[in-house]
């Protein structure tokens, strides 16, 4: 039934698309849907259209601005550029690592075109898909062999996958590892998702080396480990050395994974005042016989999971037919193609490292309080006085090294009249989107996290936020 009070479907569809840089069926699929939902709202209600009408909330005026406001928010949902000004290095809501330049540089070039992706062009013939990434990997990582898929969670329902059979099926990690890494993904449903039976060890605050082996039976197919990335334990703790579960898990000829998460390729303790983050290096090194990590937290790659260790386990791990539905694209295998060769070519100096997350950590607080000073002397005078620059506290995020507190300088912004809730929002909402955080009646913008090159838009989209909310 039509409703006299809705608007026309074209009319507003043409109008707002007008004003809309989306495109114009999509603004059109985007009101129908709405005004469809207008309609059943309207008549839910059981009112006669005589009373629609009169009920002055339901305005046809009231309804179009409805749908605005939500096209408004359905077009900045695209995914756009956005300014970190967080603080957080690794904000997985906010892409989690950047790129650097010469590693993107690379992708356009195989992207554009054809690529040796399964062709070996010194034969002429089919060749293999990884390769070179995989050996380049196994060397960075001081590993026998290494591969890659789509991301870390993957690489671990791949290896446990991989590694139990329906007669062999206990997995046998320790309470006080059973983690829940954010976005639904939590060591015991993985498990059980891979066919795995957990068997629980250990007290949430200790584990000893005993109960692991008491835990053993015919059906363990393995111990795993799992890094605690996202929060940490403190007091009456003890866990047994990585060294001694390896000499158990050898006597008894399982393996022993460990699913470390984040793959520092550096001392952290060395790039800020940060505690160190184990490395895969070194958790091979102390008898861990496979470990999976992110491509894109302390790596600082794109979003993968990297599988390195024993050479006969990684060569299992891509037998298995579900390596296949988590292998990575082209895409993806040049950008860790590049990142890793930058580690190899650079040893991880983040002078000459184009990562940026390792520039971010590294750079001092005294830099970044030069940047501040930069921008609010560029602010036109009268806006000065709305802005302060203030030490502040950055951290690695992206669940790692919870305890992270990395001294760093933010600019601090407040106004008399305007409320810090829409002076964040405006800065979210415009061109280039900017999010930084609240504290109070102040927002706050961090430059640890922001490029150099961005501070000029900073100023820019300060000067008309600021100036805007002067004038009226
Ligand atoms: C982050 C994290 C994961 C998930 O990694 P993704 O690459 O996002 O799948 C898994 N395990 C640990 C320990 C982590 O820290």
């Amino acid at each position: 039934m039509p409703l006299r009070i809705l608007p026309s479907i074209e009319v507003l569809s043409n109008e707002l698309a007008k004003s809309s840089s989306l495109p114009k069926a999509l603004i059109t699929s985007f009101v129908r849907q709405e005004v469809n939902h207008w309609r059943q709202t309207l008549l839910a209600a059981k009112a006669s259209e005589k009373e629609i009408e009169n009920q002055d909330q339901h305005s046809r005026e009231a309804i179009e601005k409805d749908i605005r406001t939500k096209l408004n928010a359905f077009g900045a949902s695209r995914l756009q550029h956005v300014i970190n000004a967080t603080g957080v290095v690794i904000h997985t809501n906010l892409g989690r690592s950047p790129l650097g330049d010469r590693v993107f540089e690379a992708l356009r070039r195989v992207a554009t075109g054809y690529s040796n992706l399964e062709f070996n062009l010194p034969g002429g013939d089919r060749g293999k898909r990884a390769g070179y990434l995989e050996t380049a990997l196994a060397c960075l990582l001081e590993a026998p062999a290494a591969t890659a898929v789509n991301n870390c969670a993957a690489a671990l329902v791949l290896i446990l996958r991989t590694l139990t059979t329906p007669e062999k099926n206990e997995v046998i990690v320790s309470r006080s590892e059973l983690v829940e890494i954010g976005g639904g993904f939590r060591v015991p449903e993985i498990l059980e998702t891979s066919g795995a039976k957990l068997v629980e060890v250990g007290a949430t605050n200790k584990t000893h080396l005993k109960d692991y082996a008491k835990a053993i039976t015919p059906k363990t197919a393995l111990i795993l480990k799992v890094h605690r990335s996202n929060f940490y334990i403190e007091g009456f703790t003890d866990e047994p050395e990585v060294k001694d579960i390896s000499e158990l898990a050898k006597q008894h000829g399982i393996p022993l994974v460990e699913d470390i998460g984040s793959g520092a390729m550096m001392n952290t303790e060395d790039l800020a005042p940060l505690d160190h983050e184990s490395t895969p290096q070194e958790a091979l090194r102390n008898g861990i016989d496979l470990v999976c990590f992110s491509g894109d937290k302390l790596l600082g790659g794109p979003q993968s999971g990297i599988i390195a260790g024993r050479a006969d386990l990684v060569a299992k791990v891509k037998q298995e037919p579900f390596f296949r539905a988590v292998r990575c694209d082209k895409l993806i295998l040049t950008l860790l193609q590049e990142c890793i060769e930058e580690y190899l070519r650079t040893q991880a100096n983040p002078a000459s490292t184009d990562i940026p997350a390792l520039q971010f950590l590294a750079t001092s607080p005294d830099k970044l309080t030069e940047r501040a000073q930069a921008i609010r002397a560029a602010l036109p005078t009268e806006l000065q006085e709305y802005i302060q620059v203030e030490t502040s506290t950055a951290r690695t995020g992206g669940g790692t090294m919870p305890k992270s507190a990395i001294p760093s300088t933010a600019l601090s912004l407040t106004h008399p009249t305007l409320k810090v809730t829409r002076l964040a929002k405006s800065l979210r909402l415009g061109t280039p989107a900017i999010v930084g955080y609240t504290v109070e009646n102040a927002l706050k913008l961090d430059l640890r996290t922001v490029f150099e090159q961005q501070d000029k838009a900073i100023t820019q989209r300060l000067t008309d936020i600021l100036s805007e909310n002067s004038a009226s």
